[in-house]
């Protein structure tokens, strides 16, 4: 199949770190997509303070999907449409967990298919075990030294203990 006929998706975000949620949905999305693309921003979206850098992420992402050769993980700059549209993927995908996130992933889908009408954005809800779960709550619990190995795989686990390591 060439990349004409796959179907594949793109999964964007900042992954401060990548979370056994964000897991679900990237390998949700590929009951329907060929493959998906995993992708971390470079540029940070709601002015947030990060904790690992763009490198470390796309690293700690390459390590937990190592061997699920239908995920793909890389790095963008610059619009998301442009990016999709250079990736030859129709479809973004966003995950919501709760009414919370509805209003800013609908203003971005929103926006996103004003800048280009042939890309589709996906929402997919995550597995209602993960449905708490976001990027900055363990950011902020491993730093205040508590137990996170339920909310993250052992090379996101790894580089939170170096980094908090008292
Ligand atoms: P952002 O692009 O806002 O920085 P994140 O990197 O935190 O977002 O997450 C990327 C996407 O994954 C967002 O659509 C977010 O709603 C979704 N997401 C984050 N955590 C979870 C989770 N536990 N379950 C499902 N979706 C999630």
């Amino acid at each position: 199949m060439n990349s004409e006929q796959a179907l594949i998706a793109i999964y964007p975000g900042s992954f401060d770190p990548l979370t056994v949620g964000h897991e679900d949905l990237a390998r949700r999305t590929l009951i329907f997509a060929d493959r998906v693309i995993v992708a971390v921003a470079r540029r940070a979206t709601h002015q947030k303070m990060l904790l690992f850098s763009v490198e470390e992420r796309l690293e700690m992402l390459r390590e937990v999907f190592a061997g699920e050769d239908r995920i793909e993980c890389d790095t963008f700059d610059g619009l998301l449409v442009d990016f999709a549209r250079a990736r030859g993927a129709r479809f973004v995908i966003r995950g919501l967990r709760a009414v919370s996130d509805f209003e800013y992933e609908f203003q971005m889908a929103q926006m996103n298919r004003e800048l280009s009408n042939q890309i589709e954005t996906l929402f997919l809800i995550p597995d209602l075990a993960y449905s708490f779960l976001s990027a900055s709550l363990v950011r902020e619990v491993a730093s205040l030294g508590g137990d996170v190995s339920r909310f993250v795989s052992a090379p996101v686990l790894r580089r939170l203990n170096e980094r908090f390591r008292r």
